[in-house]
Parts: C-alpha cells; sequence; structure tokens
C-alpha cells in the first residue's frame, strides 16, 4: 500500500502534531546526564541510582517468584502481601494504622504515585504548592494535570548562602523557607502541596515545627500534601524522618508516596506506591489502573520481602550512606566546591561560584566542562528550579556510588583549579 497525501511535512505545518502539554516540557536533564556519561565515559554522579546491588535475599525473591509463575497481573492497585506489608511498616516506622485493602495503591515507582495522585485530585486551575529547588519530575506533573504551579523558595541560611566564596568556607546552613512567603502562596485554588523530605535535591530533612506550620496552612485552606518520602531511611547526623501523616488534621488529607527504589537499591524495577484516606485511593486508583494496570507482579512479591528485612539492614543502609557522603564531600571541598552538607536523602547541591567563569559561563557550560573534560557527570542546578537562572550558580551531585567510584570522581575534579 502507498501514501498518495499531501507531504507529512505540509501536514505537520497545517496542524501541531504533538499536544500543548508535551511541548510545554523537555527531556528529564537528570535522565540525559546519564546518557551522556556513558557517551563521554564520565563517572556518573547525575541520575540517583546506585551502582552496588541491592540485597541478596530481595533478589532471590523475585527470581522465585518469577519460577512459581507469579507472571500474570497483579491486582491492579498491588498484591496483598506487598499492601499488608507495607501498612505494616507504615505502623512501624510512623505509628500510622493504614488499612491495606482501601488506602494503598502500589503504582510503577513513586513517579507514577506522584502524577497518578496529582491526576487523581487536581483540576485545571487548581493550583499547586512545589518547594524550589524541587525534583524535576514535580514540574511537568503539574503541567500534565493541569495544575499551575506556586513555587516557594528553600533558601541555604548561614555562610554558604554569601553569593561570593568564603575562603576556605563549604559548610553549609539548612535550607529553610520564609513562613510568610509559604503563607503568600495559599488561597481559594490552592488544591494541594508537593513535600518531599528527605528532600531531593537540597537534602533538606523537614522539622516537625517546619511540618506543623505547613499542616496549619493545609487545614486553613483545605489543602491535600502530596508528600514523596522515598528517602526516608537515608539520614544522617541524628536527623530523623516525620511523615506529615502522622500530624493531627493531615491523615485525612495526605497521599504519602514512597517505593522500593532508593531504600533497596532497585530503582529499575519501577515499584512505588501510594497511602491514602479511602475517598482520595479510590480516585488514585482508578487513574493508576489506566495509566499502568499495574505494577510487575513478581517484583511485587519480592517487595513484600524487602518489606520484612530486619532494622539492622536500615541501620547498615544509612551508615554506609553516610560513609559515602563524607567521601563525596571531602573530595569536592579539597577540589574547591562550596557544598550544602545534606541530612538526608543522597546529593550534593554544590556552589560552583569558584569555577566560574574560568570553567563555563553558568551551570550548564560547567556540566559540559564536567562530563566532557573532566570526566564526571553532574545535574545543572537549573534544572531544579523554575527560573534556569536561579540554579546557573548550582549544580548536583549524586552519591548513591561505591566508595572507589566516588574516590574516582574526586580524582578527576581535583584537576579543576578554582582560584
Ligand atoms: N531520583 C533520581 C534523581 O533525582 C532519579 C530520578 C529518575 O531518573 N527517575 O536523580
Amino acid at each position: 500500500m502507498c501514501y498518495a497525501g499531501p507531504p507529512v511535512s505540509e501536514i505537520v505545518q497545517q496542524k501541531r502534531l504533538t499536544s500543548e502539554k508535551a511541548d510545554r516540557f523537555t527531556e528529564s536533564v537528570i535522565r540525559e546526564m546519564t546518557r551522556q556519561a556513558m557517551l563521554y565515559g564520565a563517572v556518573n554522579l547525575a541520575q540517583g541510582f546506585p551502582d552496588f546491588a541491592g540485597p541478596e535475599e530481595v533478589k532471590e525473591a523475585a527470581r522465585a517468584a518469577i519460577s512459581a509463575d507469579i507472571n500474570q497481573y497483579a491486582i491492579t492497585w498491588g498484591a496483598k502481601k506487598l499492601r499488608d506489608a507495607i501498612a505494616r511498616q507504615m505502623k512501624l516506622w510512623q505509628g500510622l494504622d493504614v488499612d491495606p485493602e482501601t488506602e494503598i495503591t502500589v503504582c510503577c515507582g513513586s513517579t507514577e504515585a506522584m502524577i497518578s495522585a496529582m491526576l487523581a485530585v487536581t483540576n485545571p486551575g487548581d493550583e499547586v504548592v512545589i518547594f524550589e529547588p524541587f525534583y524535576e519530575n514535580y514540574g511537568p506533573d503539574a503541567i500534565l494535570s493541569g495544575a499551575g504551579p506556586r513555587f516557594v523558595k528553600l533558601r541555604p541560611s548561614g555562610r554558604s548562602a554569601d553569593p561570593e566564596p568564603v575562603e576556605g568556607s563549604s559548610d553549609s546552613g539548612e535550607w529553610c523557607f520564609d513562613p510568610d512567603e509559604l503563607r503568600a502562596a495559599f488561597n481559594a485554588h490552592t488544591k494541594a502541596i508537593i513535600l518531599n523530605t528527605p528532600n531531593n535535591p537540597t537534602g533538606k530533612v523537614f522539622t516537625r515545627e517546619e511540618l506543623e506550620f505547613i499542616r496549619d496552612l493545609c487545614v486553613e485552606w483545605n489543602v491535600l500534601a502530596l508528600t514523596d518520602e522515598i528517602y526516608e531511611h537515608i539520614l544522617y547526623d541524628g536527623a530523623k524522618h516525620l511523615s506529615i501523616a502522622t500530624l493531627d488534621g493531615m491523615r485525612e488529607r495526605t497521599v504519602t508516596i514512597n517505593g522500593m527504589s532508593k531504600t533497596y537499591s532497585v530503582t529499575g524495577w519501577r515499584v512505588g506506591w501510594a497511602v491514602a484516606p479511602a475517598h482520595l485511593t479510590s480516585a488514585i486508583r482508578k487513574v493508576h489502573d489506566f495509566l499502568t494496570v499495574g505494577a510487575a507482579a513478581p517484583l511485587q512479591e519480592a517487595g513484600a520481602v524487602a518489606l520484612s528485612l530486619p532494622e539492622s539492614y536500615y541501620q547498615k543502609l544509612a551508615a554506609d550512606y553516610r560513609q559515602r557522603r563524607d567521601c563525596l564531600l571531602a573530595g569536592l571541598r579539597a577540589s574547591g566546591f562550596r557544598c550544602f552538607v545534606p541530612r538526608g536523602a543522597y546529593y550534593i547541591m554544590t556552589n560552583i561560584a569558584a569555577f566560574l567563569p574560568r570553567y563555563g559561563a553558568d551551570d550548564l557550560a560547567f556540566t559540559q566542562h564536567l562530563v566532557k573534560e573532566t570526566g564526571v557527570a553532574v545535574v545543572p542546578g537549573s534544572s531544579f528550579y523554575n527560573d534556569p537562572r536561579d540554579g546557573a550558580g548550582q549544580v548536583r551531585f549524586a552519591f548513591c556510588k561505591q566508595l572507589p567510584t566516588l574516590e574516582e570522581a574526586a580524582r578527576r575534579l581535583a584537576r579543576l583549579r578554582a582560584p
């Protein structure tokens, strides 16, 4: 059969064949940097995935599930064993009573959990409050769901907030929001606030006091909290993770998102979940069902095993990450980066003022220099801000890597000469 219509290029000109929504955002810069790392043979400290194996018993459980022919669709909102394990762990870790029959939706990663939640609760014209810098996905999530984002800045307090490099300084204060600015972002159109604690990219762990302030605004304006807690177990220096769902008045208005990726080092499995009261869960389940039907059935079985690992697993996870953080911090400081020391998650945001303009005019040019000439892939700071200029002086390093990988990155970065 042969196509007899006008040339395709003419049709494309007459009619835009891609959606306005898709035209409003770019491909993920984080994932693009992984492709560049492969292209240039750079050490990949860009995309946040471990270069080490997940727990043997979890991998074995996945193999066993495939052999036992758990290879057809799981129940669309998640295998019962996994939902039961999630409910048990929510009780153990946060003291929350969750009904696995009506309050949990297992999704293809926390990424799908977030977009399903956004699509399930927002209408065009609704507004969503997002702290910035923010994990890249939340921008497109807002566009796809038709909600208008309202960005509220997290600003580093202390010496590291100085725009000029401070000699010998690479220590940070905390990233904080201005309570008045946050209050001003809430109005009658606000439908939800997106939280991410421990936070990507800043490493901030929201305190009880901060979460209570956010709670008060949510209750006052009848607003939901969509909270991404995927780094729940990756904490340093005595930091404690608190789920906003545990605060008085929030249980009924919170969607708590988590997953296997970071806690069990299986980012490629794409198993995450959303925990929310039944009236929200039924909307999330419908959206999830028609988006993806379900997450991989055998990997959900392995998820139930993962969530039954003993306490010592989580202690070792945090201790190992502490070592990796300190290793990369030392390397970055020695090379002249000013670091915002994370209290959770596995990223270090850095101030790159010392390297500009010598190695590039901004974060994008510096990132290109790093990946092509220095041999280290990072994520440009602008990827985490609505206005790229706000991130022009920052880049993010991921340290979910083996110590030899981090040491090799440090050796390469030592070639940079900060004045
Ligand atoms: N969360 C990780 C990061 O920020 C990976 C994101 C992804 O590619 N899904 O790098």
